[in-house]
């Protein structure tokens, strides 16, 4: 039978009616702009200003979108989804720290994640940004090729040592590591330190993957290169291939500081580009094993119609597919019904920390004619198959 991801019985299995009412009520409240915008400022203010709004956020939002403020709590939002075949990305999504004392204290987080995902059946990948570990500015000077003072140097080396003890970690586990990209301002270091450690755990195993934002009009010859890079240097290339999510904020500070924007002109050259590379990736299985983040039900479609065209399996051992918790339910639980290796990027975290991830979350479900139409329609069909 041809994949569809229009079965949404089998896309809210998992999901109680309290959860699915949860869930409409949601993304109408995000479907407007004013109430989204005004919602997020409203609830960050109340945050910053110690307001009893936590256990209102953890209701609502944040359950939504993040498996709990623990390992612990997220560990039973993981054994619900492994009884669906569905895998997990566990992701300790605390953003914006910036001493070294934050970042000392988020590496033994991650440790235990890695440790604790390789007694799971369904937790292969641990997601790490590495504004996790490095300073912004100190990223932002390496990505221009700024000289680095001696302290720097030695802080720089800092990061370095926890990113490899973070990916010697996974490859004693076998776990997966996918490393986020973020701004474009900032990837430089982040690629080269992807690099190294693909170059160094990836020979004939994939532990680490790098991220390739497909919005920006440099990243197809990217990836090329890379897969180019990776031959060269006998290892496997991790390839996660995501749109990007920093479009807007791009776009600004391109024009405010006078330089051509990174990002593709239109949405028309992002799919073209974003389906280029899947594409690509699964031309090259042998060398590449591809992890394909989206909601795009066309780009999920076309990465299975390629797949059955190559007579590959659908759960070839190079083929991921993915997307966030929270979201886009039918493409995930439809996928996993197929059999193909399908995970949600699930975040935990103490809620006043990933706010900035429900930030974005909302502003991305903002636009009714996008996701969130679509989503909003597919709660409802599903609302009125069982009669709520
Ligand atoms: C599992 C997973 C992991 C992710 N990890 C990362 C990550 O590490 N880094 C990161 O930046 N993002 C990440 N994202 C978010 C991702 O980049 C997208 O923002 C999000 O998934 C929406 O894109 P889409 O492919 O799902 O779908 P679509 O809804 O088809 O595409 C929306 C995207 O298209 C692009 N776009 C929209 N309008 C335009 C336009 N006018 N011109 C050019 N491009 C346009 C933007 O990237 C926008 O987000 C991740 C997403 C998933 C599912």
């Amino acid at each position: 039978m041809p994949l569809s991801f229009d079965n949404t019985e089998i896309a809210f299995k998992y999901r109680n009616d309290k959860e699915l009412k949860r869930a409409h009520f949601l993304f109408s409240s995000m479907s407007s702009p004013f109430l989204s915008k005004t919602g997020m400022k409203l609830t960050q203010l109340a945050m910053s200003w110690n307001l009893p709004v936590k256990s209102m956020v953890k209701k609502t939002i944040f359950s939504q979108f993040c498996g709990g403020e623990t390992i612990e709590e997220a560990a039973q939002t993981s054994a619900t989804l492994e009884k669906y075949g569905v895998d997990i990305a566990l992701d300790y999504s605390v953003e914006g720290k910036e001493s070294e004392a934050d970042f000392d204290q988020a590496l033994p987080e991650f440790i235990r994640a890695i440790e604790y995902a390789a007694t799971q059946k369904n937790i292969p990948f641990i997601p790490i940004k590495v504004t996790g570990f490095a300073r912004f500015a100190l990223l932002e000077k390496i990505h221009v090729g700024d000289t680095l003072t001696e302290a720097e140097l030695a802080e720089w080396k800092r990061v370095e040592q926890r990113i490899d003890q973070i990916c010697g970690t996974a490859a004693r586990c076998k776990s997966m590591i996918l490393i986020d990209a973020e701004e474009s301002w900032i990837q430089q270091p982040v690629d080269d330190l992807a690099d190294a450690m693909m170059a160094k755990y990836n020979k004939g195993v994939v532990v680490v993957f790098n991220t390739f934002q497909m919005y920006r009009h440099d990243r197809l010859d990217y990836l090329k290169k890379s897969h180019q890079e990776a031959k060269a240097g006998a290892y496997i290339l991790g390839a996660k291939l995501v749109r990007g999510a920093y479009m807007e904020k791009e776009r600004k500070r391109a024009e405010e500081q006078g330089y051509p924007s990174p990002i593709q002109p239109d949405k028309e050259s992002t799919d073209r580009d974003y389906d280029a590379a899947v594409a690509y990736c699964l031309d090259h299985l042998n060398e590449i094993a591809v992890f394909i983040g989206t909601h795009n039900e066309q780009s999920c479609l076309l990465a299975n119609e390629i797949m059955m065209r190559k007579g590959l399996k659908s759960s070839d051992s190079h083929v991921f597919f993915s997307q966030l918790y929270g979201m886009s339910d039918n493409i995930t639980f439809n996928l996993a019904d197929a059999g193909y290796h399908v995970s949600k990027y699930l975040p935990y975290g103490p809620v006043k920390d990933v706010i900035p991830y429900l930030m974005r979350r909302a502003q991305e479900n903002t636009s009714v004619a996008g996701q969130t139409g679509r989503e909003l329609g597919l709660i409802k069909k599903e609302m009125k198959r069982r009669g709520l």
